[in-house]
Parts: structure tokens; C-alpha cells; sequence
């Protein structure tokens, strides 16, 4: 028996995984400190150059701090950094997310090794537990078939596929009985599930929505091209958070183009306002520096932001992904550049998230997460001022905005 503790990056499907690989251990235990493990798993993000970084800093201070520890690399960077990271004697062991639930056998295993298993699986473990969350991942679909310049996630996530529905509801009864009630559904693209299956995102929700106990079921994030007329209504659901990430990336057709996305600004805008008419806040991912984006680029991108009903924003400056096509445009925008840049759209959006609060009129229904504090039905952190330690759902109908955050009277 091994003790092991696991350290994840990046997004959301991959605490999902790392769940996937704890319920996997075995007979190993688990920790919750590097410093009582024997062996440390390290579940990477690959989607920029940034995460890999971060990865590798975290990877040299274990090295330092705990030179004992075997540590063992996976994730979305063990296809492409993996071996290299294993040749310089940094990781003890390499295995790719499609290997996850073999976990046990990896900890087991003579190191050094690498094992970089096929993509087209999906995942059918069940949880039974989601630690030291209040809301619980689920993750409902695998891979992407979109084809954007600039994103190595297909490569290393492989093409899209959804998790059969019957496990999904099942987890979530599993989920439920074991005290949570807000989900978060998660995937690569989870705005193509089920389509390889003849059934839909909105089909899956409306069978969710049935499971007595769930409260409330937020998305990861959707593709534009993705939201019809059948999923904003699923959306509307009461259960639903009132809340919707959609995937932009940029506002300049222009860009968009030469991204190979499929979205273009004017469908973006209609679908966006039709979402706030509905009452949702909406956060996007946005892209800032592709290669191709001009100062007029910029600056038409700026005007339109300015127009679209946005309340959060995820900004990423770009980063060039080896074997990506957008890596091999020559030109680039310099790093100033792109640091004002992303100054001036986090200030508007910014200002959009204040309006939204300040004409607000519904109560806040936030599930505390920790220190007083947790996200309401908006996808916005709100504080509570009390000298109780709170716990579980809170209603805000008092509160105001202070520096940027969401001060709530119990
Ligand atoms: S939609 Fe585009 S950005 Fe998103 S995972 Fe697929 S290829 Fe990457």
C-alpha cells in the first residue's frame, strides 16, 4: 500500500479525472499533502504554454522539497511533454489520461516508465465521492471534432464521444444520495454530446432535471454554433444556474476566420442579447494576441465587446501550440501589446459585471464553499459578512459590490 496524493491543473473535466483515478487507487491511500506521500500523481493541462509552465515549476519544487517522492505525469501534457520530461529524469513515470483508471498499477510499477494508450475510450467509472468539493464535476462527453487553429486538445483528447446517458444519470443519483446537489457538467465540447448517439445536450438536461435531490446544474462551456432553440429552453429550466459560458474567443470576423472557428460575430451578438433577455449572465473565453489580430482587429473587437451582454470574461493570451496550424503563422503580436490589450477588455467587462449586479433584482442563492463564501446562481463569488461559520445554501437578498466582489448580509 502506497500513500498518494495528486495534484491536478487546468480545467474542470480534469478534476473529473483525477476523481476518476482516486475512485481507481485501490488499495493505495490517499493523502492530502505532498509532503506524506510516496508518490505524487501530476494531472497536467496542455492548453498553453503557461500551463505547461506552471506544471513544470511545481514539478522542480517537489523534486526539491521531497527528492523521495516518485512522481508520476498524465493529463493533457503527458502526450507531448511527457517523454522529454522523463529523458531529463524530472518524472518517474509517464501515462496518458486514456490510461487513468489503471492508476493503481502505475504506482506499483517499476519506474522509469511511459505508456501512451489510444484516444476513443471513455470513461465508466462511477464516483462515489467528489473530495473537497461542494458541487460535484460530472463529466459527460470526451474529445472535440472542431477543427480551431489553434488548440491541441483534439490531438491529445481525441474526437468527440459521450459518455452513455444511463451512467450519467446514475452518477448523478450515486451523487446526490451522497449529500451533493449542484452539478457541473464538463467535457472538451460538451455541446456535442450525444450527437454520435442520435440524443442531445437539452435531452440529457431534461432527464437530469427529474433526479429528485439536484438542485442546481451548470455547464462547462458551449460552442455558439451549439446553443438552438431546444437547449436555451432546456436552459431555462428552474434547476438550471442562471449562468451560460459561451465560447467566443474573439469578436473580429476577421480573426475568427483565420482561428477556423465556426462562430461569427453577428450570429454571437443575436444569440447572446436572446441569453440576457432570459436573465443569464454570461462569461466567454477570448483569445488576445492571435497572430493575425491587427490593431484594427483590436480595436473592432473592442466596439463589439462593448455591445455584447457579457458579465464574465476567461481571457488567454495566445500561445503557440506545436503541431498546431496557427503555430506555423510567422508574424506575432508583441507581449506589450497583448498586455494592453487584455487590460482594456478585462476594464469593460469588468464595468458590464457591476451593471449587472447593480440592476439586479433577484436573490442571490449561492452554496457556500468555503470561508463564508461560494457562487450564486450567476456564476459570481459572493462573501457573507457574519460571525458564524456558514455552511451549505444561502439566500443574499442584501448586498453590494465592493472591489470587485459580492458582499452579502445573512
Ligand atoms: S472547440 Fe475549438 S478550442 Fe474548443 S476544444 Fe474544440 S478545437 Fe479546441
Amino acid at each position: 500500500m502506497k500513500k498518494v496524493f495528486f495534484k491536478t491543473f487546468g480545467c474542470r473535466t480534469n478534476l473529473f479525472d483525477t476523481q476518476v483515478m482516486i475512485e481507481n487507487l485501490g488499495e493505495h491511500a490517499l493523502v492530502s499533502d505532498e509532503s506524506e506521500a510516496d508518490a505524487v500523481v501530476i494531472n497536467s493541462c496542455a492548453v498553453t504554454n503557461h500551463s505547461e509552465s506552471v506544471a513544470r515549476n511545481y514539478i522542480n519544487r517537489v523534486k526539491r522539497d521531497f527528492p523521495d517522492v516518485k512522481l508520476l505525469f498524465t493529463g493533457c501534457g503527458a502526450k507531448g511533454a511527457g517523454a522529454s520530461l522523463l529523458k531529463k529524469a524530472l518524472v518517474d513515470g509517464v501515462f496518458s489520461h486514456s490510461l487513468k483508471s489503471g492508476v493503481a498499477s502505475y504506482v506499483d510499477r517499476k519506474m522509469p516508465f511511459i505508456e501512451i494508450g489510444e484516444e476513443g475510450g471513455i470513461d465508466d467509472t462511477l464516483l462515489t465521492r467528489f473530495d473537497g468539493k461542494t458541487k460535484a464535476f460530472v463529466k459527460i462527453q470526451e474529445g472535440c471534432d472542431f477543427d480551431c487553429s489553434y488548440c491541441v486538445i483534439p490531438s491529445v483528447r481525441g474526437r468527440a464521444r459521450s459518455v452513455d446517458e444511463r451512467l450519467i444519470l446514475d452518477q448523478i443519483n450515486i451523487l446526490t444520495q451522497r449529500g451533493f446537489e449542484e452539478f457541473v457538467l464538463t467535457g472538451t465540447n460538451i455541446g456535442s454530446y450525444g450527437l454520435e448517439r442520435g440524443t442531445s445536450l437539452a435531452a440529457l438536461l431534461e432527464k437530469i432535471g427529474k433526479i429528485g435531490g439536484v438542485k442546481r446544474v451548470r455547464l462547462g462551456s458551449v460552442e455558439p454554433s451549439q446553443i438552438d432553440d431546444r437547449l436555451l429552453d432546456a436552459l431555462n429550466a428552474p434547476f438550471m444556474a442562471k449562468h451560460l459560458h459561451i465560447a467566443l474567443q474573439h469578436a473580429s470576423d476577421r480573426v475568427l476566420a483565420s482561428m477556423n472557428r465556426r462562430n461569427r460575430f453577428e450570429s454571437d451578438c443575436a444569440l447572446l442579447l436572446r441569453a440576457a433577455r432570459m436573465g443569464f449572465a454570461i462569461g466567454t473565453d477570448y483569445i488576445v494576441g492571435f497572430p493575425t489580430e491587427s490593431r484594427d482587429d483590436h480595436t473592432t473587437a473592442i466596439d463589439r465587446l462593448k455591445l455584447l451582454p457579457l458579465t464574465h470574461i476567461h481571457l488567454f493570451a495566445y500561445s503557440p501550440r506545436e503541431g498546431t496550424k496557427a503555430a506555423s503563422i510567422k508574424t506575432r503580436v508583441d507581449g506589450k501589446t497583448i498586455a494592453e490589450r487584455r487590460m482594456e477588455i478585462e476594464e469593460i467587462i469588468r464595468a458590464k459585471h457591476r451593471e449587472f449586479y447593480d440592476r439586479q433584482k433577484e436573490t442571490l442563492t449561492v452554496l457556500i464553499e468555503s470561508k463564508n463564501s461560494g457562487y450564486d446562481q450567476f456564476f459570481s463569488r459572493v462573501r457573507f459578512e457574519s460571525d458564524r461559520t456558514l455552511l451549505g445554501w444561502q439566500n443574499a437578498e442584501r448586498y453590494r459590490y465592493e472591489n470587485g466582489e459580492i458582499v452579502a448580509n445573512v
